[in-house]
Order: C-alpha cells, then structure tokens, then sequence
C-alpha cells in the first residue's frame, strides 16, 4: 500500500501502541516483504531536491552549487567546494570520505564559506539506535515535531528487541539539529543518535 504524504504516515502511528515492526510491516507492499527477522521501513516520501546557494565562492559569480547527498553539509559545518566536470561545485562537508585526498584531485577544490539569507533549511541525517517498544516511532515524530522540522524520510531496521535507523529532518544549522538530537536522545529506550 504505501503511505504517500506525512499526514498519513502520522495518522496511522496515531492509531495505536505501534513498535517500529508494526510500522514496516504496514509500510511495506507485501511483495516487498522480507521473509524472516529484518525488516525495512520504506522511504515515505521521494528524496527531497534542493535548490542552490547559500554559499559564497571566492572570485565566482553565477556558478552552479550543489550540496553532496553524501555528507549533507548544514550551516556551521566546516566545508569545501569540489568543482565537479560541467555540473559546477558541489559542496561538501571538509570531512567527508569522498573528498579526494589524491594529489591529482586537490586542484579541484575549492574554499566556499555560507552566505544564508535566513530563513532556509538543510538536510541532516540522524542515524538513531533504540529498543523497539511501543510508540517508540510515534515519541521520536512527536519531538521532531515538537521542534517545528519537517520529516522527510524514515528508515529503520528491526532486529530482535533493536531498532537501527535514519530519520532525514530540515534544520537551520548545526545549532538546530543539536537541541533535537539532545532532545530526542531522553525519549526512553533511545541507545543513540548522532548526525551521520
Ligand atoms: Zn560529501
């Protein structure tokens, strides 16, 4: 079946004592089943596309800037621009894996520092680690929205007793997606959550 918008998705947690297995097993087609112990709750909404800017490169105007699905780089993230072949630069997080520490690739990197005009959100990723009890999906969407973020993906594995996931939320900046995280590590049963 699939849930379509967030205000299903949020009406069906609301029914009732749901774990994070009884979400993945309503969220997932019956083809997509899994046949014995894991199980994965499916992306509820189709990846979200930014637009560009919020950033300054030195020395250039009008260039095309992307920020790197990889890393998802938030204000307050130290970053580094890649100049990518024909689809401009694309900014990442400095500590990214996939900055290219070879020499032959350091020349195409590149300083960008933020410039915001206020009142955008960015993309962070939280990878969470807690015990699978009841409402336990429903008291992580109730801070997330008790914060004022919007949700845009939800991903977890169930194994036994523990549930490991990612939740995908838009945060002002590095400040922001702290008070959630701090937040969202007193709901009892949560074991961990860190930006990825
Ligand atoms: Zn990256």
């Amino acid at each position: 079946m699939g849930y379509q918008t967030l205000d299903l998705f949020h009406q069906a947690l609301g029914k009732g004592d749901l774990t994070l297995r009884d979400v993945v097993n309503t969220l997932l087609d019956e083809s997509e089943k899994p046949g014995d112990s894991e199980y994965t709750v499916a992306k509820i909404l189709r990846p979200f596309t930014r637009t560009t800017q919020g950033v300054t490169i030195q020395g250039l105007d009008n260039v095309m800037v992307q920020f790197a699905k990889c890393c998802n780089p938030i204000p307050g993230d130290d970053i580094v621009g890649f100049i990518t072949r024909g689809r401009g630069i694309t900014v990442h997080r400095s500590n990214c894996k996939n900055i290219p520490k070879i020499e032959s690739e350091q020349d195409r990197l590149i300083d960008v520092t933020w410039d915001l005009k206020g009142g955008r959100t960015f993309i962070a990723r939280l990878n969470i680690i807690c015990e699978d009890r009841k409402n336990m999906m429903y008291d992580i969407m109730a801070v997330i929205r008790e914060m004022n973020t919007n949700m845009l993906s939800v991903n977890f594995d169930v194994e036994g007793k523990l549930a490991r996931g990612q939740v995908a939320i838009m945060v002002e900046n590095v400040r922001h997606a702290g008070r959630i995280i701090a937040k969202i590590k007193k709901i009892p049963g949560i074991l961990s959550v860190e930006r990825m």
